[in-house]
């Protein structure tokens, strides 16, 4: 049984070939499912009335399923989502005046290991498919619906949730495409943000594939510090990030990179690392702005967050120097809903949650 969910359009295509149906059937499908949001394959009336008999005995449009959904007092709301065997992981919506933001997990868990972060002291467990990573918007729009102008209320998305994207590369391209074709979500590519933590290779790939905007997780000014907080950083130092995101920048010079940057009480947020950073980032030559992220705090982790001062001296010797630079606002705290908060409940497979008890939201608390 094929799920659909788990093809692009050229995915769709192959597929429909290969049972010997016509590949324009394609379009209408992706129509049905992410632009009417329907599931029943009977409800799809201009489908040809063989095919659409046809379809419940090969194909089907499995997704993944809510097991609570909270709002935070600011509007912040979180959903859980059961992908089996007791995996959840989590989606959550932010709003803003001038957009509303959907951020989208990509894998159980994640396997980097960075040491500020709760997903990734959970361990990891498996990669989500291209259903699973689609499915969160696909739930979250069905949820979250249109707004009184008939726009949608997701208007942007973020991978920026559990897992490193790019660790998931091959079920991350289909979802990204369909995130942009013009017959599912047909949202623009500056409108779709993939967050990384470096995987060098795969920038380069994505960059081919499926160039959106790129964050980029930089936390430290040189690679002493970046090897202890971001561990994938003793593979792919920062000399060779740096050449990959000029490299990413190639095919769009009018974009950047966003550095996305968590701010760590004494450990990262000295006057002299933020003069480091400029110099790092200047000889390095290409746009980028900065995102400056107050640590979100979560059970047994190690670090406080930087004092509000220490932050804007930081950001401003950042826009002394020329660079566009923002501080995020915490939001969504009150449901643990903050970047590096989500934990979801993963079934570690790498053992190395012993150290250090996972944090385990339980799925039906508030649920609603
Ligand atoms: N794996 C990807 C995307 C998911 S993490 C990446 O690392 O980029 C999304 C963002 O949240 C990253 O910038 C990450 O560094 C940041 N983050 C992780 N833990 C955090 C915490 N406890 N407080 C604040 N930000 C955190
Ligand atoms: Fe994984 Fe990103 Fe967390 Fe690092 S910050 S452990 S890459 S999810």
């Amino acid at each position: 049984m094929q799920n659909l969910l788990d093809l692009d359009l050229a995915g769709l295509k192959a597929w429909l070939a290969q049972i010997g149906e016509k590949p324009f059937r394609a379009n209408q499908l992706l129509r049905w499912i992410y632009q009417r949001g329907e599931t029943d394959f009977s409800a799809m009336s201009d489908l040809a009335r063989v095919f659409r008999d046809r379809l419940p005995t090969v194909a089907e449009i499995r997704l993944p399923t809510i097991v609570s959904d909270k709002l935070s007092d600011d509007g912040t709301r979180k959903f859980l989502m059961d992908v089996g065997a007791i995996n959840l992981i989590e989606t959550v919506f932010i709003p803003e005046s001038d957009r509303g933001t959907l951020c989208i997990s990509t894998q159980v868990g994640c396997a980097l290991d960075c040491s500020f972060c709760s997903t990734g002291k959970q361990g990891f467990n498996r990669n989500l498919t291209t259903a699973e990573i689609i499915g969160q918007l696909w739930l979250a729009n069905r949820a979250l619906g249109f707004d009184p102008a008939g726009e949608r209320i997701i208007s942007n998305v973020v991978i920026m949730g559990m897992g490193e994207p790019l660790a998931n590369f091959e079920a991350l391209v289909p979802a990204l495409n369909l995130m942009l074709d013009d017959h599912a979500y047909g949202l623009s590519r500056r409108r779709v943000t993939v967050s990384t933590s470096g995987i060098v290779p795969a920038m380069d790939r994505l960059r081919e594939a499926c160039p959106t905007a790129l964050a980029v997780s930089l936390h430290a000014p040189n690679d002493a510090l970046r090897d202890v907080l971001v561990p994938i950083n003793q593979k792919y130092p920062l000399a060779e990030l740096m050449a990959a995101c000029k490299r990413y920048l190639d095919k769009a010079p009018r974009d950047f990179i966003t550095f996305e940057y968590v701010m760590l009480e004494g450990v990262n947020d000295s006057p002299a690392q933020a003069k480091e950073l400029v110099a790092l980032i200047g000889k390095a030559g290409f746009r980028c702005k900065f995102n400056l992220i107050p640590f979100n705090p979560f059970p047994g982790s190690p670090y406080r967050r930087s004092p509000r001062d220490r932050i804007s001296t930081f950001a401003n010797i950042l826009i002394g120097a020329g660079y566009v630079t923002t501080v995020r606002k915490t939001r969504g705290d009150d449901i643990d809903a903050a970047c590096g908060q989500l934990a979801g409940q993963v079934q570690d497979k790498t053992r190395r949650t012993r150290q250090m008890p996972p944090v385990i939201t339980q799925p039906h608390e508030g649920a609603s």
